[in-house]
């Protein structure tokens, strides 16, 4: 099988067999990301994609979970992902679920009779990178989207019940403004009903745009303590049932898992705890994660 380019995948997909169909983001603006910054975009050809297929069944006994890999796979258009679909269930019959990074921009440009046809095809478990609920925040990062926006193509998503994962990056909204972006997204988050929750701490790669911003002076970054008291105001907020928590990238400097609401009260505990343990004087700092 081949692959080209930067390859990334969700941590929980750990287990999914990986299949390119795109090479590097469409998108490719987000104010903190590098992560395909020298990768053009580009979308595999299908004669690929079948030998990949080919291969892959000689590798794989049984794939039942297939992650469509590279960054906002969802961009391709509703005929090619139901070709691709099709292709995957006539190698693995046994697969039940086709999951993918997507964007906001993606799923806008799927009519819902095309969100229904790529659901009734295996395809389901979209990643959605959101990061906040703030406005202010997310035209700062480049995300390509207004929150109304991603709340009217999630809520799309639910009438169709197509998954949709929530992606959250802690620390964006800056120095100040953590508290205020926390409860934003907490409303957002309640309001889109995801089937899972994931937050990661910002980490400022050389070359970013939010990285010249600080070299500026025009943003300031969040402290570690601030980050960690973002969290905790987030995981107050959020009114879900049965949603699980994955804040531990290793971006996070305290690393918690949970179902929501249920285990919010043990998980801010445990916040607590780390902070405790540090100090709130050591963590008055914002720590380097450029090297993660
Ligand atoms: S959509 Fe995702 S992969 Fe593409 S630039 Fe934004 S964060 Fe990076």
């Amino acid at each position: 099988m081949q692959f080209e380019g930067t390859t990334y995948r969700p941590p929980m997909e750990a287990d999914s067999m990986l299949l390119q169909v795109t090479v590097g983001c469409a998108h490719n603006r987000c104010a903190f990301c590098t992560m395909y910054r020298d990768v053009r975009f580009r979308v595999i050809d299908m004669e690929q994609i079948e030998r990949d297929l080919i291969k892959a069944r000689q590798i794989y006994p049984r794939a039942e979970r297939v992650f469509l890999v590279n960054g906002d796979a969802f961009v391709l258009p509703a005929p090619r992902l139901i070709d691709i679909a099709g292709r995957i269930n006539h190698h693995f019959p046994e697969c039940t679920t086709i999951t993918m990074y997507a964007s906001v921009q993606n799923i806008q440009t799927k009519t819902d009779a095309q969100l229904h046809e790529l659901k009734s095809c295996g395809i389901n478990d979209l990643y959605i990178g959101i990061e906040s609920g703030s406005e202010e925040v997310i035209q700062r990062l480049n995300k390509g989207h207004t929150v109304a926006e991603a709340k009217k193509e999630l809520e799309r998503l639910n009438t169709v019940g197509i998954n949709h994962m929530t992606l959250l990056m802690l620390g964006v909204a800056g120095k100040g403004r953590g508290i205020e972006s926390a409860r934003l997204t907490a409303s957002f988050v309640n309001e889109t009903r995801p089937q899972m929750l994931w937050a990661g701490t910002l980490a400022l790669f050389e070359g970013t745009e939010l990285h010249q911003a600080v070299q500026r002076g025009e943003f300031i970054p969040q402290t570690e303590y601030e980050v960690l008291e973002e969290e905790k105001e987030l995981l107050r907020n959020i009114r879900l049932n049965d949603v699980p928590f994955y804040g531990n990238h290793p971006t996070n400097l305290v690393k918690v898992y949970g179902i929501l609401s249920r285990d919010a009260g043990r998980i801010i505990q445990s916040i607590d705890r780390a902070i405790e343990h540090h100090g709130k004087e050591a963590l008055q700092t914002t720590f380097s994660r450029s090297s993660l």
